[in-house]
């Protein structure tokens, strides 16, 4: 079966190939040091300053939200979001918990990046065991 991954535009394809590499990476701010989400705008939120850099982010988080899909050809997933260590919110699928139980908000979860037979690959999250 095919699963279709992102689609990069002009703007994203460095992130990707960052995912592709095996690393997350986020712009951050060389003058203060704020990080941003992926694709937010090029100029710093706290500052205003244009040197935004792309650094790896930890991969480290929590959940701050879930939802359930009922339409994933997969059967169900659980989508959320994640408030990551350094203190961006990105979107991912929340890779189910061996138990079954659908985690709460809080959770403690760690990068895993999903790779598809076709397009980019995206962020995911799985539960942390030890926390
Ligand atoms: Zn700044």
């Amino acid at each position: 079966m095919t699963r279709r991954g992102a689609v990069a535009s002009e703007d994203s394809q460095w992130y990707f190939d960052a995912l592709t590499a095996g690393r997350l990476e986020l712009p951050r701010c060389e003058v203060c040091g704020h990080w941003a989400r992926p694709t937010s705008a090029s100029l710093c939120a706290e500052c205003g300053s244009d040197a935004m850099t792309p650094v790896e982010s930890s991969g480290k988080g929590r959940i701050v939200c879930t939802i359930v899909d009922h339409r994933a050809v997969e059967g169900e997933r659980v989508l959320g979001l994640v408030e990551l260590d350094e203190g961006p919110w990105i979107a991912g699928q929340i890779l189910a918990d061996p138990d079954g139980a659908r985690p709460a908000q809080g959770t403690a979860v760690v990068l895993r990046i999903m790779a598809f037979d076709d397009g980019e690959p995206v962020p995911a999250f799985a539960v942390t065991r030890d926390d």
